[in-house]
């Protein structure tokens, strides 16, 4: 707020010559510090100029004639005057302070204590008070600003992918109608395409999903429903489901959990989908993918090995963040970059947590470990095992 040249300007809104006087001479005292003095003797011209905004702070007395300088000063915050305001009382009369403060004043000094050194302080105070008050505000303004943007926008993704949802849906319902048709008039052409148009909207209904979730992942509005599940059969299920998509691999499963969790169990699962589905699709030429299933006292992991081209170190930081995709990887192989990020969130979610260990040309390794459930912890694996 000081002006270029370092003078701090004043406006006084007081109706005696003498204390105008006054307050020219302490304030031309003090050192390293230059101050220009604006005056004003009538509240009405003072209120004008006070709304003018030409000064850095402004000092009312509290007495001006019949009028008040707290009324002046509301009057004033009421219009948006934003400057700073000290107010000054004749001696005796420090009993207004809460009301000057509560009108909108930022401080107040009694005339009888008029000296350059502390008011100088004051001056300053106020002024740097002023301006922190008013950066906080305007952060405030500014992440409210960012939080409705936000919103808005999740919003505006969430109707739309409802929206597509729908279409979608009836067309699948038709090209499964279609495939049915088809193999009763013995068309076998007509199944095989309506099979690849069903598998198309599969692809389709998981991109949507996929957005849908991180969506939702962002907005903080994922709900989780927990129950206790046994966490080896979740993996068998899943991956009894995931073999049947592919012929090329064959997945491995080693070591047994035993274990009970709490959490969601379809959330889970879909993480064990996402890292199984990424390793048939970006390790083609992988001939087994090795599921493997450990526990500790606390916890349990399981593990996704490929055999295949591995992913840069350098990248490896990145791939669980939302829209990233591995440079160099085949273009071919279609995604979005939220498998990873969705899995993350989920195995945060679930108090877990998920890594990479990969080497190029030789394969990848992700991992997530999830905490058992409460009644387990720190008992032998024999007397939970089932
Ligand atoms: P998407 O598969 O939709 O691209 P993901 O978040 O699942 O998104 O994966 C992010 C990126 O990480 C992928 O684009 C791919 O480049 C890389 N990636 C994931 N899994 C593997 C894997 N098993 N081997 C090599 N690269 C992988």
């Amino acid at each position: 707020m000081p002006t270029k040249t370092q003078h701090t300007i004043v406006l006084l809104i007081e109706d005696d010559e003498e204390d105008y006087i006054l307050l020219q001479k302490v304030l031309s005292k003090v050192p390293h510090q230059r101050y220009k003095v604006l005056w004003e003797q009538r509240p009405e011209r003072g209120l004008a100029h006070m709304l003018m905004e030409d000064h850095d702070i402004c000092l009312v007395d509290f007495r001006l004639g019949a009028a008040s300088g707290i009324d002046l000063l509301k009057e004033a915050r009421s219009h948006g005057y934003n400057h700073p305001i000290i107010m000054l009382t004749g001696a005796g009369e420090d009993n207004i302070d809460i009301q000057a403060l509560q009108a909108g004043a930022d401080d107040y000094i009694t005339k009888d204590l008029l000296q350059g050194e502390l008011l100088h302080r004051l001056i300053r105070y106020a002024i740097e008070r002023k301006k922190a008050e008013q950066e906080r505000d305007r952060l405030q303004r500014e992440q409210i600003i960012r939080d409705e943007r936000e919103a808005r926008r999740n919003e505006f993704i969430s109707m739309v992918v409802h929206e597509l949802k729908t279409p979608i849906t009836s067309l699948k319902g038709y090209s499964q109608l279609l495939g049915k048709r088809c193999e009763r008039m013995g068309d076998a052409q007509g199944m095989n395409l309506a099979a690849r148009m069903d598998q198309q909207v599969n692809r389709l209904t998981s991109l949507i999903d996929d957005l849908l979730d991180i969506n939702r992942m962002e907005g903080d509005k994922l709900r989780l429903r927990e129950s206790d599940f046994d966490f080896d059969e979740l993996v068998e299920e899943i991956m009894a489901d995931i073999q049947l998509t592919t012929e090329q691999h064959s997945l491995v499963r080693e070591g047994e959990t035993h274990a009970t969790l709490r959490g969601d169990r379809e959330r889970i699962g879909q993480v064990l989908t996402n890292l199984l589905t990424n390793a048939i699709k970006y390790a083609p030429e992988s001939e087994t993918i090795v599921v493997k299933l450990a526990r500790d006292e606390q916890s349990v992991t399981a593990s996704v090995q490929d055999f295949g081209p591995g992913i840069p170190k350098e990248q490896q930081a990145y791939v669980f963040e939302p829209f990233y995709r591995v440079e160099g990887v085949e273009t071919s192989v279609s995604g979005l970059g939220l498998g990873l990020a969705i899995a993350a969130s989920l195995v945060e979610r679930h108090r877990g947590k998920i890594w990479v260990e990969s080497e190029e040309g030789e394969g990848t390794t992700f991992s997530f470990s999830l905490p058992l459930a409460a009644q387990q912890v720190d008992q032998p694996m024999l007397e939970v095992g089932r």
